[in-house]
């Protein structure tokens, strides 16, 4: 490379001087690692020929959105999600369809769309560094509306109604394993409570099929939650939103739901149910508890749900 000075008009030195690139950290404090991880990140930056980051912490009043919006107008490069999911969705909100990538450092101990995308989960440096030096893709998020508020909430991974949703929420941190799930599901076997739910299931605003249930739950990735695969065959980038219905019949019914679940597709039954679409519409006749990527947010009667595309943009270690 030559570097022409000899002429002003054809100096072109501050174009193609490339600036270093920038990135912007939304941290949960309350999940920040031991050890001082700021500076580890500072250094970093500097090492990888980053400039100094933007950091920025998240509080109970503001949990990410804030905080996403003001590093998307400082024309930051990638927005990094240091903390749960619920950091991951704020920031995922604000970023989807701007085109400026989201990065993700998992701290804490659910990290879904993490465990999806199979990011490192236990080295938040490995997870910044595989983020610097990373390539973007893109991936679909969800806009979910409840009870037809008009406020939409966005997910990456899945909403869930009912049954399941309400015990998910609480013990999601704790399910380490496929056995932790299996012993959650036992649980639900022993202690489950009021009867089926009749739900009104509407794809892509076709004619609604009625089922009673216990819970729906509709899926964005695969892995819900320590590794298990509810929704086998759903891709993250593939437009599609994938939906479960789960309709155990008595107490036994919970077993049929495991062989579903966890057998081979030819062995699933009546108790498992799955549709597809790119949107779906949930009516219930009764509320149920609801939930956003394990983060449980209330009661609910009515869930809407669309896919939106290749909407956010991620930079993240290639492979
Ligand atoms: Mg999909």
């Amino acid at each position: 490379m030559s570097e022409n000075t000899s002429a002003p008009d054809s100096q072109t030195a501050p174009a193609s001087t490339p600036q270093a690139r920038r990135a912007a950290v939304v941290i949960n404090p309350m999940k920040a690692p031991a050890g001082d991880f700021k500076a580890d990140f500072h250094r970093l930056c500097e090492t990888e020929g980053w400039a100094e980051p933007l950091w920025l912490e998240t509080t109970a009043e503001d949990t990410g959105l804030g905080q996403a919006r003001q590093a998307l107008g400082a024309g930051v490069d990638v927005v990094i999600a240091a903390g749960g999911d619920g950091t991951v969705r704020c920031v995922a909100e604000v970023l989807a369809g701007t085109g400026t990538p989201m990065g993700l450092v998992p701290l804490g101990t659910g990290n879904l769309l993490a465990r999806n995308l199979g990011i490192d989960i236990t080295d938040p440096l490995a997870a910044s560094r595989g983020v610097l030096n990373g390539t973007e893709s893109s991936v679909d998020v969800v806009k979910a509306v409840l009870d037809h508020s008009e406020d939409e909430q966005l997910f990456l991974v899945m909403a869930g109604l009912g049954y399941d949703a309400a015990i998910m929420a609480n013990t999601v941190d704790e399910l380490k394993d496929r056995v932790g799930w299996l012993a959650y599901v036992e649980a639900g076997i022993r202690h489950l409570p009021g009867k089926p739910v009749k739900a009104e299931i509407s794809l892509d605003g076709q004619p609604a099929v009625t089922r009673r249930m216990r819970s729906v739950m509709v899926g964005n990735c695969g892995k819900i939650m320590g590794g298990v695969e509810i929704f086998p065959d759903a891709r993250v980038d593939d437009g599609i939103l994938d939906v479960v219905i789960l309709a155990p019949a008595g107490k036994l019914g919970w077993l049929n739901v495991l062989a579903g679940v966890f057998g081979r597709k030819d062995s699933r039954n009546a108790s498992v149910e799955y549709f597809t679409g790119k949107s779906a519409e949930i009516t219930l006749d009764q509320e149920q508890e609801f939930q956003l990527d394990g983060d449980h947010l209330g009661k609910a009667k009515h869930l809407k749900v669309t896919v939106e595309p290749g909407a956010l943009a991620l930079r993240m270690a290639a492979g």
